[in-house]
């Protein structure tokens, strides 16, 4: 077992405010909170993943200062891997689909990334994004000084752990307990599955679910026992096909599937009422947990996840154009 270096990078990630989300509220008699993930070191909850995957991955001796990381991801993942790379003395490879919101590839450009651009075709065929991350990860692990460490967040329970070590016991003391809900979207699966995990063993009746875009099989998959998904959504990050390692075995009670012409107005209200320059999969979330808090009824303590900033995606979700091309509002304040 490798030593584990304690850097910056590390030390910044987590013990993130939870806070209380008036509009949600007050429209549901319930108390929603977010878990302010927009605040960690690289802008998003993905930077806990990256924490726990390199940790685990110097621990079990896979890496070493001058190793390199390598990680398909649709840009937070990377980002997150990049700044502790950066902090361990590692060299970090991105592969990224070029759908992607730009705002993603100047970050990752700006702060040191390898970056790759592939084009977005589907998880079967051979030339997705993580296939070939996979790949370039096996050709280079004969050659690389310092190990090179394939991240597979998808499947790499090292993600699912961290959540299990960190956001999860984070939020049971934060709301003292006094939590009936926790709710929040299916990237891996990671949060999901490992929050889900360590609030069950508290307290098992605590409800957990999933909140899933159009286009994502988690809800069918939850509800029904099968991957089926139809439509697409603009939401990045999230919308799972597959049962990841991650989400496998989750103790998941429900699920619910949120189209964009829903949670683009929670969005402008998270914005525009209550002063969270939050971005699309938070929207989602906190949309979720509405419907939640409905089915519950008044009086429930209801948790999410406030994933990252709107700034990622300023060219899209304050694109006018973009989003009436696909019927969607845009914000009010837009002239
Ligand atoms: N929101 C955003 C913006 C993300 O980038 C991700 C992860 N890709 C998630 C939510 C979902 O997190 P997880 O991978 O833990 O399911």
């Amino acid at each position: 077992m490798g030593a584990v270096p304690d850097r910056p990078f590390l030390q910044a990630v987590g013990n993130t405010p939870l806070i209380r989300l008036r509009s949600a509220s007050e429209q549901t008699g319930c108390a929603i909170f977010g878990k302010a993930e927009f605040m960690n070191p690289g802008g998003s909850v993905k930077d806990r993943a990256a924490k726990y995957i390199v940790l685990d991955a110097f621990r079990r001796g896979v890496l070493r200062e001058g190793g390199t990381i390598v990680e398909g991801t649709a840009g937070n993942t990377g980002i997150g891997l990049t700044l502790a790379g950066n902090a361990l003395g590692l060299r970090t490879i991105i592969v990224m689909p070029e759908t992607q919101a730009v705002e993603k590839r100047s970050m990752l450009r700006g702060m040191g990334a390898e970056l790759r651009l592939v084009p977005a075709v589907p998880y079967k065929d051979p030339g997705n994004y993580v296939h070939q991350a996979r790949r370039l990860a096996e050709e280079l692990a004969g050659s690389a000084a310092g190990g090179v460490l394939y991240a597979n967040q998808w499947d790499n329970l090292a993600n699912r752990e961290g959540h299990i070590a960190s956001t999860g016991p984070e939020i049971w003391n934060q709301t003292e307990g006094r939590i009936d809900a926790f709710i929040c979207a299916v990237g891996t699966g990671g949060t999901l599955s490992g929050v889900s995990e360590y609030l069950k063993q508290r307290r098992s009746s605590i409800v957990t679910a999933a909140a899933d875009p159009d286009g994502a099989a988690v809800y069918s998959w939850v509800k029904h026992g099968e991957l089926k998904a139809s439509g697409s959504s603009i939401t990045e990050g999230i919308g799972l096909g597959r049962v990841s390692g991650n989400l496998e075995g989750a103790r998941i009670d429900d699920a619910f599937n949120v189209p964009d012409s829903e949670w683009l107005p929670v969005l402008w209200e998270l914005i525009g009422k209550d002063g969270l320059y939050v971005g699309g999969s938070t929207g989602l979330n906190v949309a979720a947990a509405i419907r939640l808090a409905r089915q519950l009824g008044p009086g429930h303590t209801i948790v999410t996840m406030l994933n990252d900033s709107a700034r990622t995606y300023e060219s899209k979700l304050f694109n006018r154009e973009f989003l009436e091309s696909r019927g969607l509002p845009p914000p009010p304040w837009l002239g």
